[in-house]
This record gives C-alpha cells, structure tokens and sequence, in this order.
C-alpha cells in the first residue's frame, strides 16, 4: 500500500492511532526491515523523507550470506536475474598487475550462492518496494522527512515534515531508525557518531566502455592497489564503475572534468576516449553509533555505522542488521518475548560492526593505499600465499564474503 502525496486531512484523520513500527527511511535498509517485519505478521509504516526512491547506484554487491537471508522475501530470484554473478574477484597492482585472483566457488560446500551479486542497490530498493506496496501490513509514505523521535517509555512520538513544510506527528510502539548516515533519528537521541574520516576521499565514476575488452584476464570485481592512485574497477549490468581516491589537497572543480577523469583512468587500461555518465566524490568514514538502542528506538544500517567501502560490506551488514532486527522485535510483539531481547539485537550487531565490518575493510583499505614498499611487498606475497593454498583461500573467502561474519553473529538468535 502507498500513500505518495496523501492529504494532510488523510495524515491527521491517522495521527490519533499509535503504529505498531514505525521505520524513518525507505532505503534499502529501511525496506528490508520493513519487508520481514510484515513477513512475520508486524504491521509496519515507513517514512521515507525523498518523493520517491532513490536511483543512486551506490553499493553494486551482495554477498553469499545475504543472499541467503533475503530468499524468504522472495526477491532473490528477480536480483540474481537482473544481477550478474561473480565468482571471482582480483587483487591487482596498478604497474604490475595481476597479484592475486580469488575463486568463490571455494565456498560451494558452505553456501548456496558460492559468488558474490553484482547489482546496482537502487534496483534492489525497488524490488522491495514494489512487494511492499502491495504488501496489506506495510504502508510507505514517501514526502515524510523525520525531523525528530521522543520516547516516554510507553510510545514514541514521530515528528516529521511534508515537501511543503507541513509538520505531521505520529506515534508508534518502536521506531527504527534507518535514515542513512546523517540520520535524523540518531541526532534527535544525541547518540554520538564515533570514530574517523580518511584523509583520502573516493571519486567514483560510470562509464558504458567495456573495459574486459581492453583488458580480458579482468574480472567483474578487481581491487587495484597502488601508493598513490588505488582503484576498483566493478562491473555491474548496465555499465563499469571506477571508483579511484583523491587526495585531501586535490580541487574537485578540475577533476570531475571529463579530460582529467580519462587521463586518470587511462593510467590502468589502455581504454581511451570513454564516456563518462556519470562521477561523483564520497568522503570515506568509519563510524558506529555509541549505542544501537535507546529505549523504543533502534538504530540499523548507515544510521548506526559507516564503512569504507572496500570490500562491499556496508549494505551486506545493513542488511543483516535488519533481518535481525526484524527476528527479535517479532518475537517480542507478536510472541511476547521480553523486550531485553532488543538489547541483545544491539549489542550483537554493534559488536559486529566494531569486530567485523570496520576491522576488515579497514584492513581492506589500508592494503589498497599502503605507502611503505616493504610493507607493500609483504602485503602482496601474503595475499598470492593464500590464493595459492586451497585452505587459506576458503578461509580467506570465508571472511571477506561475510559468511565468518554472519555465522558469528548468529542473525537472530
Ligand atoms: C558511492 C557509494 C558507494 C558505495 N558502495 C558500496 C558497496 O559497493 N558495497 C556496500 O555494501 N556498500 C556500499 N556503499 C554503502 C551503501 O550504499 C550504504 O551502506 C547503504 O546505502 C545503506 O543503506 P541505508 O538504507 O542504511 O541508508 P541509505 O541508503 O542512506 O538510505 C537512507 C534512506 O533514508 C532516507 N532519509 C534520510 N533522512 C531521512 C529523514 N530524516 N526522514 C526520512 N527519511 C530519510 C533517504 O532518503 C534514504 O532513502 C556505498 C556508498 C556510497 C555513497
């Protein structure tokens, strides 16, 4: 069911009832817990601040283990369709080239999809949403930007805004917070943000030139290491990404010009003249809230943590979060459980985040950007030791495909 442009007499006629869940954000995370919370039986309204969902390309990978939590909403089909598998991916130095190349079909015997899921993360929010709107439990207001939460122990109150200024309140039982990193939500609880920026930011553009053309031993996914100018190169369906990093003191003016951007990429391939559909510069931060919970109110995805992005986990884990969110606070409301198993989801996935998600694209980013060239070296005998040990590659696979992650958070229970 939803509600996109519905009246203020409508809004107001509702405000006098107290949702069951109400979720700030229809990203992807918002979506997600949306979709298993109505899946078990939680009635469930998100308030999403944009008029419509985002098509920002953003995160292009899915990982094994959440592939698998996902099939019980039915969408996975429709993603590995749409999506293009990659069962391997490569470590690479920008001179040298190939150091390393990783096979996940390794993982057949731990999982059911041994690769990982390239897929832009707006199409994946759509297919979500489509399923939600016709979904009777869960309704979806997009216009509705969540400015601030007041918990008085009993119920939460909502206060947002319409497109045109219009203040709307509601209440609800739990809000979740997944408002992405500038969430409303946590600033409205003064949760402090803790933890640091990288001095380098992230360029990252789209373009339709086909760089397996020019660069066949390439796979879908390649990690290109380099003290000065670390790239990834990612195929997704409809195009190549590349994301590359800049320096703090580059201007931002010059380098999103198409000549400065070819000249750039024209360092790693020997393509030349490609368009450019589309560049964009990210700052890269890892954060995790100081807390996941406060009361009624939880926090999951960006809302609660920022990663680097390499190594694509900060969706996966936003994903998770919210599969575990979803578990816990249906077994509290619909099977009386007490709501101490709330705290669990929080200190469970905050834990996580630290010990997992930050440690391994932290790791991920520093091998990428090592200045030291003893250190470099060291680097890239170890990963070519492990690619050429069946063991240490499964257990290499193994993490850095979140299943380690996942088996050790144990979603849910
Ligand atoms: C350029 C880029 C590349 C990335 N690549 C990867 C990758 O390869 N792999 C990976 O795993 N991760 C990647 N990430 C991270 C990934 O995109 C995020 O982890 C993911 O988007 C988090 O989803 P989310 O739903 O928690 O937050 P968001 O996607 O930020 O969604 C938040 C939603 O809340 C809405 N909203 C915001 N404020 C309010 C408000 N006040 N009230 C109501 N609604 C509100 C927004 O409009 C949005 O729809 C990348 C991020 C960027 C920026």
């Amino acid at each position: 069911m939803s509600e996109r442009g519905m009246s203020e007499r409508g809004m107001s006629e509702r405000n006098t009832d107290v949702d069951e869940v109400i979720v700030a954000g229809g990203g992807p995370t918002g979506l997600t817990v949306a979709a298993a919370l109505a899946h078990r039986g939680v009635p469930v309204t998100v308030l999403e601040a944009a008029p419509a969902l985002s098509t920002e390309w953003r995160a292009s990978t899915f990982h094994p283990p959440t592939l698998e939590l996902l099939k019980e909403l039915d969408v996975v089909d429709e993603m590995v369709s749409r999506g293009l598998v990659a069962d391997k991916y490569q470590i690479r130095d920008r001179v040298d080239g190939l150091i390393a190349e990783f096979d996940l079909s390794v993982l057949a015997e731990d999982t059911e999809f041994p690769f990982r899921l390239q897929l832009e993360q707006y199409k994946f929010a759509e297919m979500l949403a489509e399923r939600m709107e016709r979904h009777p439990l869960c309704t979806i207001h997009y216009g509705h930007s969540v400015e601030s939460v007041e918990d008085d122990g009993d119920v939460v109150t909502v206060t947002a805004r319409l497109a045109d200024g219009t203040p709307v309140t509601r209440r609800a039982r739990y809000v979740i917070g997944a408002d992405g990193a500038r969430s409303a939500v946590r600033k409205s609880l003064r949760i402090p943000f803790s933890g640091h920026t990288y001095p380098v930011r992230f360029l990252i553009l789209s373009t339709t030139s086909d760089f397996a053309k020019v660069m066949p031993d390439i796979c879908y996914v390649n990690y290109i290491w380099d003290p000065v100018e670390p790239m990834m190169l990612l195929r997704i369906p409809d195009v190549w990404r590349v994301l590359f990093s800049i320096g703090p003191d580059e201007q931002e003016g010059d380098l999103l010009e198409p000549e400065s951007l070819r000249r750039r990429v024209a360092q790693v391939t020997p393509e030349r003249g490609f368009d450019v559909l589309s560049a964009q510069y990210y700052s890269v931060h890892q954060r995790v809230a100081d807390t996941f919970r406060s009361g009624r109110v939880l926090l999951i995805g960006d809302a609660a943590h920022v990663n680097s992005p390499v190594g694509g986990l900060g969706l996966n884990s936003g994903v998770h979060d919210a599969f575990d969110l979803a578990i816990r606070l249906a077994r509290h409301l619909r099977d009386g459980a007490a709501p101490e198993i709330l705290d669990e989801y929080a200190s469970r996935r905050r834990e996580i985040a630290l010990e997992f998600v930050r440690r391994v694209t932290h790791r991920n980013t520093t091998m990428m950007i090592e200045q030291q060239a003893e250190a470099r070296e060291k680097n890239r005998r170890e990963m070519r030791a492990i690619a050429e040990s069946p063991e240490r590659q499964r257990e290499w696979l193994l993490e850095s495909s979140m299943i380690s992650g996942v088996r050790m958070a144990s979603i849910g229970h």
